[in-house]
């Protein structure tokens, strides 16, 4: 199920759906507009919070769930990360994502502490949880990046097992995209579905974790942003954390994580950061009609941001006791 879908289906159910910043959304609609930016309301701040992208409350639920048992940040995003690698029915992360173009899929995740420690494994293909091996990369081996057959020898030898993540109905769509396909990256602005995930814990310690099986239909080896330290994630103890979805090539060209993390440390809301992170590879890049990018942030005191190119972009946050779907406001207004 495509997440679109599922978020159709969610509104329907019992989670909450909000319009994040709806009013910014009104006024941010052009770079020029964007001086308005005083007048957002201020956000929640209320300590934990675990922030998401996507509409992934099972993963939210998780990890708010693991905070209150008293596991770290960290934890905390580990097992919520899991929940969407560990569902066949995601096609995007984990078990189910998507293939490259010729059938593998491979998966890339990373994690960020508030240490300012990282690991994160590239390409890694058969292992289902690849955010618990870059886990293990960070803490068990002196370096903070592996990939691909390395990765999943690595994983093998901590215990993890090897199994096929190519789901029945993800062959099926693979096959049928194959008789179409041209050589070159599908740009779909409703298929960027990388889970990203911030934790902060209630002595405001932050976390997060970013995991994906990347753009559908690939090329074979190639890696986007979301493992990759400062462009799918960025954590600042001092500050807050990042974290993106939509097409890598982009994020890491502005490296936007750290940009947004920095915006931040400048002074920026975390709403503030994500709107000028966005506006950044907007300015850079004419095509931006052609593809999405998401952002989602967290400051030290809890309070959230969330932004995109295009509509569609919705994050999921539990604060407060709350698990909430939330429509992320977004540029292109046309
Ligand atoms: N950011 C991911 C990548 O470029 C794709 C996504 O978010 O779906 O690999």
């Amino acid at each position: 199920m495509k997440r679109r879908n599922f978020l159709q289906k969610a509104a329907l159910g019992s989670v909450g759906i909000t319009a994040l910043g709806s009013s910014i959304a009104a006024k941010a609609s052009t770079p020029n507009q964007t001086k308005d930016r005083q007048e957002i309301p201020p956000l929640n701040s209320s300590l934990p919070v675990v922030i998401a992208t996507w509409s992934v409350e099972d993963a939210t639920q998780k990890a708010w769930q693991s905070l209150q048992d008293g596991t770290t940040a960290l934890e905390a995003v580990i097992a919520g990360c899991g929940v969407e690698e560990a569902n066949a029915k995601g096609q995007s992360v984990g078990i189910g994502g998507l293939p490259d173009r010729d059938g593998r899929v491979t998966l890339d995740a990373c994690v960020m502490n508030e240490k300012g420690d990282y690991g994160a494994v590239l390409c890694m293909q058969n292992i289902m949880h690849p955010i618990a091996v870059a886990k293990m990369v960070m803490e068990d081996t002196p370096h903070v990046i592996m990939a691909g057959v390395g990765a999943e020898e690595f994983a093998v030898s901590q215990g993890f097992k090897r199994e096929n993540l190519l789901t029945e109905q993800s062959k099926k769509d693979w096959e049928i995209w194959k008789k179409t396909s041209r050589y070159k990256p599908i740009i779909n602005i409703e298929n960027h579905d990388t889970i990203g995930m911030l934790a902060v814990d209630k002595n405001g310690t932050i976390s997060g974790g970013c995991t994906t099986s990347g753009l559908a239909y690939k090329m074979a080896g190639r890696v986007g942003d979301s493992a990759i330290i400062g462009s799918g994630l960025f954590v600042d103890n001092d500050i807050g954390a990042a974290t993106a979805t939509g097409l890598g090539e982009e994020v890491l060209k502005t490296v936007g994580s750290y940009l947004v993390v920095e915006l931040m440390r400048q002074g920026k809301s975390p709403q503030e950061a994500c709107e000028l992170a966005i506006e950044r590879i907007i300015e850079k890049t004419p095509n931006f009609e052609d593809f999405q990018v998401g952002y989602i942030a967290v400051n030290k005191k809890g309070e959230t941001g969330a932004y995109s190119i295009h509509e569609g972009f919705t994050i999921t946050t539990y604060q407060n006791q709350k698990n909430t779907i939330s429509n992320s406001s977004f540029y292109n207004k046309k």
